[in-house]
């Protein structure tokens, strides 16, 4: 009770209050003074919050994954965990994939869409990468370089490998070797508690900051009323029918728990993903969160969990499809059967390629785009509503990784806690 009475309003309440505090600032502020000139003394605490997520990713990262494949000592329990998790994630980032594509297909928001909406693409990096290249880039050249990139596919692949042979060393540098990572990992998470505090205030600043930036730009707004807003709404309404009906059935099917109470024990996790727009930046507080709250164990949590940030990515996938056809309509390109076939697999792709950052998915697009020969400047219709996609699906990203979670753990014979 006292402890309760000293902790006062919960974590979850005080990010929506951040973020509706954001919203209104930043309307307000934007009435009163240019974006520009308002913007920087706001700005820097999320920079700093964003940062300091980004910081503990990688140690954090590394350290669990090869505790975690450590510890499941036979290969014979990690290869069937590793097994169901990539099969869960397949499997529901291309029933979202499907879910996007059958919806966009309905509604057709692009049909006769105005193009003369597209802002210019200048940013956008071309990503032509084929599909061999995506799986020769999992093994490092250089662990270092990929640390300091921040590249998380080849970090864990590394972290799986040394957490194989760590039990194949004398098992005094085993020993070693864990109790350092141990170590190592309890200090990286007493941080992330500390982050997680600054949670409403870094959510406040990046919120703010993003309402103020849209409301300086009328004519984004005014274009949102268009096709652009049809658009959205599909994209919205696909991530909820794979985020209220789709998972949350896997959840209580497979994994046998309730999923309204797992995704309230998940709000402070799903908030923080909807307005960092970084599956990366939540995940030190899903690995948290999943132990602490939903009862799962450190194996499965630092196995499945960081696997998923990286490969797993419902959201995304969705909206791929989805602005790849909206983009076909608007151009008023007809698509086969076998070229929107074509594009689920390449969403789905793309989806494991998309690092969990905001925006991975939107230069991920591209590969998407050339896979079935659509012009790349249809990114540029998009754009100005990037972030309110980015947003949701985002913390579909992170809510499908969550489900992932409870339901390996579930099938281990794990008793959870939801
Ligand atoms: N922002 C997304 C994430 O971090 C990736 C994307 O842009 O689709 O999960």
């Amino acid at each position: 009770m006292e402890e309760a009475k000293k902790k006062g309003l919960a974590l979850h309440w005080q990010i929506l209050i951040g973020i509706g505090l954001g919203i209104a600032t930043g309307i307000l502020l934007c009435r009163i003074t240019p974006y520009e000139n308002w913007s920087p003394y706001i700005k820097w605490a999320g920079d700093i919050f964003l940062r300091g997520l980004r910081m503990i990713v990688i140690p954090l990262v590394f350290t669990s994954i090869a505790l975690g494949v450590a510890g499941m000592g036979n290969s014979a329990a990690l290869g069937r965990i590793a097994g169901k998790t990539i099969l869960y994630y397949i499997v529901t980032t291309a029933i979202a994939a499907a879910i996007g594509l059958t919806l966009v297909n309905i509604v057709k928001p692009g049909v006769g869409a105005n193009l003369n909406l597209a802002e210019k693409v200048t940013s956008i990096g071309t990503g032509e990468v084929s599909f061999i290249d995506q799986i020769v880039a999992i093994v490092p050249s250089n662990i270092f370089e990929s640390m300091a990139k921040g590249d998380l596919l080849p970090i864990i692949f590394f972290a799986i490998l040394f957490g194989l042979f760590m039990n194949k060393v004398d098992k005094k540098h085993t020993g070693t070797l864990s109790d350092l990572f141990t170590a190592i990992y309890e200090v990286i998470m007493k941080i992330t508690f500390f982050l997680i505090r600054l949670a409403p205030v870094g959510v406040f600043s990046i919120v703010a900051n993003v309402v103020g930036k849209q409301a300086n730009d009328p004519q984004a707004l005014i274009n949102m009323a268009g096709s652009l807003g049809v658009f959205v709404l599909v994209v919205w309404g696909g991530l909820l029918i794979q985020g209220a009906v789709v998972l949350p059935t896997l959840v209580r099917v497979l994994g046998k728990q309730n999923p309204w109470r797992h995704i309230s024990k998940m709000s402070t996790v799903l908030l923080t993903a909807f307005s960092t727009c970084s599956s990366g930046a939540a995940l030190p507080i899903n690995i948290r969160d999943s132990q602490e709250k939903c009862g799962i164990s450190n194996k499965i949590a630092s196995f499945v969990l960081p696997l998923g940030s990286t490969i797993n990515m419902n959201g995304t996938a969705l909206y791929e499809c989805v602005t790849a056809i909206f983009i076909a309509q608007a151009y008023g390109i007809d698509l086969t059967l076998v070229q929107q076939i074509m594009i689920i697999f390449t969403a789905l792709l793309a989806a494991i390629g998309t690092a969990g950052i905001p925006m991975a998915g939107m230069v991920m697009l591209t590969i998407v785009l050339s896979a079935v020969g659509l012009p790349l400047e249809g990114i540029g219709l998009v754009l100005a509503v990037e972030q309110l996609c980015d947003m949701p699906r985002t913390c579909i990203n992170t809510y499908g990784d969550s489900c992932g979670a409870v339901i390996i753990a579930h099938s281990e014979g794990e008793q959870l806690t939801i």
